[in-house]
């Protein structure tokens, strides 16, 4: 099989499920109990940590771990507003994940007011639009730093300070971002941010949440103390230590891995763009998150597209993989401004250090049959779509 939908999930790393391996069989010990067993796990939970908080520039008190960059969000958004109950503006982007969206619309639904800032055509926030939105009842702005579907980087910087003129916080989901780019916490001046082991060769079932210790949002759960009072329950401590070595070995090996997956993205792009009628949903690809691709093949489904390559043993995403079971297009492609259709024709490739460029060659030249095939059984080919969008130029305006 030729997996190119790292952007969904990874493959564990060996030298990872190495190091998990002891803590499922004979270092069992809850980390809370005060026996060899169980200081054996805190020291091992206490060294996932060092690692997480050291790679992203924070200190450890201020790195808990969760099941995930989904409950990661959750805790930020929900959180955040049960910590700051004056304050009922929450702020965020229209190219966000589903689990801050449905975050944002479960607030909304309480009471709150949510601004969704629009994007332009690659994906991007301006910061004006944040400077018009925010004002003094914000607690919170969430923008995602790098986007799962389409790779777009947020200038997260700018927008963290801007949050911070009126006093709000800022969190950004950082799942994709964190060992595929620089990330530190210090740098990009933010409050809060979203992390998991999964997207970066590591278990799946576990993540993190970086808390500044001024701003710490309110618990959602209730039970004992771990976590430092934010996140209850027993931890999940071989994934935890799966995780801190995950960290490592990404931030280790990032310089390396980049310039192997990087040209394989370029010839990739490169390739798919010589099919006609095709183009690219996001930024260019050297501007873009590491190995993340998304392109529209219009005048057929994005679901067709998938099917047939699955066929031949091909693994890729259609719209988002997290609808990709649903016919409700992406949000995230329909507020870069496709029109259904376009949404609807539009698959995701992302490329992980595992894949080669024997790969990539073969995965163009599926795609060209595929599209191909597929065209040949559509009735219609409408011309107003292609000149709506400026003909077939692969790549989409700002
Ligand atoms: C995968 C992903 C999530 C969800 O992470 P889980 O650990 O699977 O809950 C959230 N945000 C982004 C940007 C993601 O890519």
């Amino acid at each position: 099989m030729i997996y190119f939908d790292n952007n969904d999930t990874t493959q564990l790393h060996p030298d990872i499920l190495e190091k998990m391996i002891p803590f499922f069989t004979e270092k069992f010990g809850n980390p809370a109990s005060l026996h060899n067993l169980g200081l054996e796990a805190e020291s091992a939970i206490d060294e996932a940590r060092l690692q997480i908080s050291g790679a992203i520039g924070a200190k450890p008190k201020e790195l808990i771990f969760t099941s995930g960059a989904t409950e990661s969000n959750n805790l930020a958004i929900l959180g955040a507003a049960r910590a700051r109950p004056n304050k009922k503006h929450l702020i965020i982007s229209s190219v966000e994940h589903a689990s801050v969206l449905n975050a944002a619309k479960r607030l909304e639904k309480d009471g709150y007011r949510i601004t969704r800032l629009p994007v332009d055509g690659q994906g991007f926030v301006n910061p004006d639009s944040l400077r018009d939105a925010i004002d003094e009842d914000a607690f919170l702005v969430s923008i995602l730093i790098a986007n799962h579907e389409i790779g777009v980087i947020q200038d997260v910087k700018t927008l963290a300070e801007i949050a911070h003129s009126k006093g709000a916080w800022f969190h950004t989901d950082a799942a994709q971002a964190l060992g595929k780019m620089p990330f530190n916490v210090e740098d990009l001046g933010i409050d809060l941010a979203s992390f998991n082991a999964h997207k970066l060769h590591g278990p799946k079932g576990i993540g993190a949440m970086f808390v500044r210790r001024k701003n710490r949002p309110k618990r959602l759960m209730e039970g004992a103390p771990q976590e430092f009072d934010l996140r209850p329950g027993t931890e999940n401590v071989p994934a935890i230590v799966g995780f801190g070595l995950a960290v490592e070995i990404a931030v280790r090996d990032l310089n390396e891995v980049e310039s192997h997956i990087r040209p394989l993205q370029e010839k990739l792009a490169q390739g798919l763009a010589e099919i006609d009628n095709s183009m690219l949903n996001g930024p260019p690809p050297d501007e873009r998150l590491l190995g993340n691709l998304n392109i529209t093949f219009l005048y057929i489904e994005g679901e067709a597209i998938l099917m047939h390559l699955a066929h031949r043993g091909i693994g890729v995403s259609s719209g988002s993989a997290c609808s990709s079971k649903s016919l409700v297009p992406s949000e995230v492609l329909t507020a870069i401004g496709l029109i259904h259709e376009e949404a609807h024709g539009a698959i995701r490739f992302s490329l992980s250090r595992y894949n080669t460029e024997a790969e990539v060659d073969t995965v163009i030249e599926s795609v060209k049959v595929v599209v191909d095939l597929l065209r040949s059984m559509t009735a219609f080919i409408p011309e107003v779509h292609s000149e709506k969008k400026g003909g077939t130029s692969f790549y989409r305006k700002r």
